[in-house]
Formats: C-alpha cells, structure tokens, sequence
C-alpha cells in the first residue's frame, strides 16, 4: 500500500479539495473488521486509532476507537485542536510515512457510517431569502416575513432518530394532506415530495441544563460542520403545520453528509454576516460574529439545479447556539443544529424544489428532458460544497445523497 499523497494541494482528480487543509471526521468500517474514527486524504481513508496506535499515543487510540465521533467531539475544544495538530505533524513527517501507510484504505473500500450519535437536532430557519420566497408561497395575501423573523433565529425541534448517513434511500413518506380545494382530508403517499439543502453543526461539550450558552462562548462548543438534507412532504407539511409547526412532513427522514469538517478547517471560510436591520436583542450581538462562505450545488439526477450561496445567511451559527440555549435547555454532545434551506437572491441559488419550482408553476427542466416540481420514485438528490482553504486553495464538504424510493 502507498503512503497517501500529503501535498498541502494534493495530488488527486479531485484538485486537491481534500488536501491536509480539510482532514474530515468519519466512521468507517474496513476490511479489516474494525469500526473506527477516520479522516480522509484524497481518495484514501486513514483510520485514526490504527495510527495512534501505531505511533503510540494512547489518549487518540482510545479516543478513535469507538463507531462514533462522541466521545472525542465530548472532550472539547482544545482535544478537538491538540487531535488536529498531531494529525497534521504525522502526516507530514516523511519519518512515519510508513505507519499512515499502514493504516490507510482507499475510500472505495471502506463503509462510511453515521459519523455521530445524534442527541438532540433543532432545525433553524436562517435564510431571509427562503423565509420571504416560502412566506409568498404559503401566505401570498400577508407579509412574506413573520414580525418576529428578524428578531430570533426561527426553529423547531426535529426527530434525532431519523438522521440518516449520506447514501441511505429515502422511502416516500404516506401522510394526510388536504389541498385547498379539497372538501377533507386524504391519506396516502406525499405527492409534493421535496429536498432542503441546509448546513448542520455538530456540537460539544456538555452544559448543565439551566444554563446557557453565550453567543462569545458558541465557539467552543461548534465541534464541525456537515451538509444537510432536510427532506420535506409539503403536502403533509402544508395541511399539519398550524399552529405548531412542521412534524410528520419532515421527521421522516434527515439525511447528513458522512464526514465533518471541523471549524478549524473553515477559518479561510469565516465572513462577514449580512447586516442585521433592526439589530437585534443584547444576548443574539457579539463582536466576531461570522458567517460562512459556503458555495453548494444541488444536482438532481444528473442536472446541476441550484447553487446556493452560504454567505447569504442571515443568523450565524454562534446566534443560533446562543438562542438555543437561551432559555437554560443544556447541550449534549452529538446534538446537531441545521441551519434551514440555503436560498440566494437567484433562482438558480434556490435550496428547495418548492422554491426553485415556484410551487409547480415553473417545473425545473433536466438535463435528460423531463421537467420536476417535486421529486419522483427514482430520483437522486445530491449536495455538495466547497469552501476557501489556505493559501488560495479550496476543500470539500462532505457530499450529501439519497434516493427517493417508492413508498410502503
Ligand atoms: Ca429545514
């Protein structure tokens, strides 16, 4: 087996999106039966508590050696980055060449799992963009933005339990729906099946419940970020939502990418928010509140239908942590956060078929003829991502796929 290639631009087809800049978190399972933590490097997967082992750190061997990312995302923010410094230096030390050999696989023969044990998932509502295009959708006589929209990060409490790994089909969910002509409601399978290309932050470090955590201290609890699809039956969604909002619609399925990228990755990736107008109560300001620049890209089948921006987001991710816990609900580790669908000002920068299809008046065309408004049995979704990297240089988000499969 060969060392990886550990050019900080890499040496792969990829053009180097998954260089020494990137080093995702993963759970893999390989040939050799075990199931451990792993990063990526090009098109090889390296497993973490085979190396530490190898090179005798025994607080990473153990750390590793577990099927999730929980135990090492509990211990906090200076293992995340002692852990990512000891990876750099090893796989840049031509004197251990052999034991990241040694532990390496090329990613097609690995099986990537679900690399978190979700805790608790809240699901936001961050885009100004989507929020106004789905107000004028669902509400065309009334204000597209709800009064309290700029005031808090908008969210609700998903199903944990439905989070899937990147690559698991997607059965069509069955449901009650009632359109408005209809004179009563029907059940059967969701015929407005649709996709939200959304960013997940995965989180550590345990708080007490009754305390909270302040937009300044959201930092050392942000352990990485992850693609997001937030799979969504408007029809079911559309008929149960008042007034308590989204339920069975969506808690059928929530597809996360299998690799997170940690923060420390993403500092070239920080921006600036957009501007926040009213400004918002004491405990949602700070002084470095970032966004993301993120740049997605939707391809349904094999048609490219979207790509949207994530620098346009209105709420940072330290916002939404610090709403979410504002009212002293603690953190667990492995909770994971959403940041809603994705929308630019574009058409083509549109997170959802919702958004993109106006609803079904303006079908998407694809590349091999068909038109969609919503997705079929059959379809694919993908999403991916790329953010800035040092020096120039770009890296990839894990992708997030799946594939609607008839329902039961
Ligand atoms: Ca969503």
């Amino acid at each position: 087996m060969n060392a990886p290639d550990v050019h900080p631009a890499g040496g792969h087809s990829d053009g180097g999106l998954w260089s020494i800049d990137n080093l995702p978190y993963g759970v893999a399972s390989t040939g050799d039966g075990s199931t451990q933590v792993v990063t990526r490097l090009g098109d090889d997967v390296i497993r973490l508590a085979t190396l530490a082992a190898s090179d005798g750190v025994r607080k990473w061997a153990r750390t590793f050696d577990h099927s999730s990312l929980n135990p090492f995302i509990g211990q906090g923010r200076s293992s995340w980055s002692a852990a990512r410094r000891w990876l750099r230096t090893i796989l840049q030390d031509d004197a251990r060449r052999a034991l990241v050999a040694a532990a390496t696989t090329p990613l097609a023969d690995v099986t990537l799992h679900l690399p978190v044990r979700i805790a608790d998932y809240v699901d936001f509502y961050a885009s100004e963009q989507h929020a106004t295009n789905v107000g004028s959708i669902f509400r065309p006589d009334g204000a597209a933005l709800t009064p309290n929209w700029k005031h808090l990060p908008i969210g609700y409490h998903g199903r944990s339990g439905t989070v899937v790994v990147s690559g698991t089909d997607v059965v069509r969910p069955v449901g009650q729906r009632k359109g408005r002509e209809d004179p009563a409601p029907v059940f059967g399978p969701s015929v407005r099946l649709d996709i939200e290309a959304e960013v997940g932050f995965v989180v550590g470090g345990e708080t007490e419940v009754g305390t909270r955590v302040s937009v300044d201290e959201a930092a050392e609890h942000l352990f990485g970020v992850a693609l997001f699809n937030d799979w969504s039956a408007r029809d079911i969604q559309a008929w149960e939502y008042v007034p308590l909002g989204p339920f069975l619609g969506k808690s059928f399925a929530s597809t996360l990418s299998a690799w997170i990228t940690p923060m420390e990755a993403l500092q070239e990736a920080k921006t600036a928010l957009p501007a926040q107008d009213p400004q918002p109560l004491e405990y949602l300001r700070g002084d470095d509140l970032f966004g993301l620049d993120l740049q997605l890209e939707v391809r349904l089948n094999d048609t490219v239908v979207s790509r949207p921006p994530y620098k346009a987001m209105y709420w940072s991710p330290a916002q939404m942590l610090a709403h979410l816990t504002v009212n002293g609900a603690g953190l667990r580790d492995g909770d994971l956060f959403a940041s809603g669908t994705v929308s630019g000002d574009a058409r083509d920068q549109r997170g959802s078929l919702l958004e993109l299809s106006w609803s079904g008046k303006e079908p998407v065309e694809l590349s091999d003829g068909t038109t969609r408004s919503f997705l079929e049995d059959g379809d694919t979704v993908t999403i991916t991502a790329t953010a800035p990297a040092a020096g120039g240089r770009r890296l990839a988000l894990g992708e997030v796929s799946g594939r609607i499969l008839p329902s039961r």
